[in-house]
């Protein structure tokens, strides 16, 4: 009989994972068993608010591999089965059937850890009430649309600014809520600096979403029935008919933790480059349970995104397979889009570069997405941060409309390559009057950028 490798979690990293494996080991091989708590595997999270909005179907539409095809692969999945405890020293599981409530273990030779990550759930009065909810999986976008279908009123309020709340707001809005968000933050988006965050919320706003900053929930009032009725705050209290928590994650580590395993300063799994844990031959992770070095400030951090999340699965699944591959880490690259505004950024905020202690210039241009003369040029906002003296790009930034939020591209691969801005005004990049200007707005950035650190130096 072949090894045995146990995955838990069967969605981005797991699967991923257990697809690499199985296409470089055999079922005699290798014998893949996968649990998963949930109803679904390799299923799209980052779809849930267009599901919710309406503009795309779910849930099976959102799953890019079936169980079945799965499972037609010889790979042994598990649905509905929690792992609740992790044997290090003996090699094995104890995984808990969740329909039947049988316990049992399983023993194996490689373990891989792909968890993801947990909701933030604030500890105040009221917040377990019905109506609140979540969206990290497919069962919590199925549990919200249901509430959605089911309530009369059409309040609406989102605690939380980052993207995902920014993107559930806008999916309330199509279904014709009338939507309150409310952050702690001054401005929506905090992986953007708060000048680039202020045109997301005037963007908000002009979708009639009402957009309350520098506040801070206390509450959630609730009615006789343990129904959420208001959001309450120091300053004020906002009717609620359904509540959407975009509170952010954490890593989901606490078996890793009970385990003994090490955990970084994010909470989140140690690894090596091959994604194995650190001290651990036979066990790997990856995804959103693990920190990942920043490329860009040379710290660990916690930056849950579906980009990394498949890469491990696929780095790890190579590993466990017998194969060879690493993750060298990341530069902070995401993007998304509130109604027709795009939104992106790479690297680090001015927030980030202080606490690294670098000195930099910043600079923000206004360009267009296509020459300015052609039809459908529309405004575009990029904020540039370089090293003083260096010329090293250290972020950017991007706000504006169609063909915006790509162009961040250009900037991870810049800052992949640890480019000076001066080496990025050289850049030979594509031009014609529909795509963009003949200076690319990126460009034109860091050429205000290398005027910066020539005035500074
Ligand atoms: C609403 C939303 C929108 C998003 N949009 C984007 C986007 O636009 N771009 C982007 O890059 N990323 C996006 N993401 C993030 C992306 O979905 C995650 O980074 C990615 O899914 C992480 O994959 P993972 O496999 O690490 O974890 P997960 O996808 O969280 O999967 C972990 C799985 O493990 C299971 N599990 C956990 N503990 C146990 C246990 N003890 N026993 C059994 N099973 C267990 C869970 O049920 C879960 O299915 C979005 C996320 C959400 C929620």
């Amino acid at each position: 009989m072949g090894e045995r490798v146990v995955i838990i979690g069967a969605d981005a990293t797991g699967m991923a994972a257990a697809s690499q494996a199985r296409r470089l080991k055999s079922a005699a091989e290798l014998d893949i068993v996968v649990f998963e708590r949930g109803h679904f595997t390799s299923y799209s999270a980052c779809g849930i608010p267009y599901w919710v909005g309406g503009e795309v179907g779910g849930p099976d539409e959102l799953i890019a591999r079936t169980a079945a095809e799965h499972r037609a692969r010889d790979i042994d999945l598990r649905l509905r089965t929690e792992v609740s405890e992790i044997d290090v020293a003996g090699q094995r599981v104890r995984a808990r059937d969740l329909e039947s409530g049988q316990d049992y273990w399983t023993e194996f030779d490689k373990l891989v850890i792909a968890t993801g990550a947990t909701p933030i759930r604030p500890a105040l009065p009221g917040a377990d009430a019905a109506r609140m909810h979540g969206v990290q999986t497919l069962d919590d976008g199925q549990a919200l649309i249901e509430t959605l279908r089911a309530t009369e009123g059409r309040q609406a309020v989102v605690v939380g600014a980052g993207y995902i709340g920014v993107e559930m707001a806008e999916a309330l809005i199509h279904r014709g809520f009338q939507v309150t968000m409310v952050n702690r933050g001054a401005e929506p988006m905090s992986t953007l600096d708060p000048d680039m965050g202020v045109l997301i919320r005037k963007a908000m706003q002009g979708m009639g979403i009402q957009v309350i900053g520098n506040a801070e929930v206390t509450a959630f009032r609730t009615d006789v029935r343990g129904q959420v009725t208001a959001v309450v705050t120091a300053e004020a209290e906002y009717p609620a008919d359904v509540v959407v928590l975009g509170l952010g994650v954490r890593p989901a580590t606490d078996l890793a933790r009970a385990a003994g395993l090490p955990l970084g300063a994010y909470g989140g799994l140690l690894t090596d480059l091959a994604m194995r844990v650190r001290g651990h031959e036979n066990i790997w992770a990856g995804g959103d349970c693990v920190e990942v070095l920043d490329m860009v400030s040379g710290s660990l951090r916690h930056i849950p995104l579906g980009t990394h999340a498949n890469k491990h699965g696929q780095i790890i699944g190579s590993g466990v397979g017998g194969d060879y591959a690493t993750f060298p880490g990341v530069v902070g690259t995401a993007v998304s889009k509130v109604c027709d505004l795009e939104v992106a950024r790479t690297g680090l905020r001015e927030r980030d570069a202080r606490a690294a202690g670098l000195q930099y210039v910043s600079v923000t241009v206004e360009s267009t997405s296509r020459s300015g003369y052609y039809p459908g040029a529309a405004p575009m906002t990029v904020k540039m941060l370089a090293e003083r003296r260096s010329g090293r790009l250290l972020g950017v930034q991007i706000v504006g409309r169609e063909g915006a939020g790509k162009r961040i591209d250009i900037a991870a691969v810049a800052l992949t390559a640890r480019m000076t801005v001066e080496q990025m005004v050289a850049l030979d990049l594509g031009y014609a009057p529909p795509f963009s200007p003949v200076w690319d707005p990126v460009q034109v950035a860091a050429r205000k950028a290398v005027g910066a650190i020539r005035r500074q130096t």
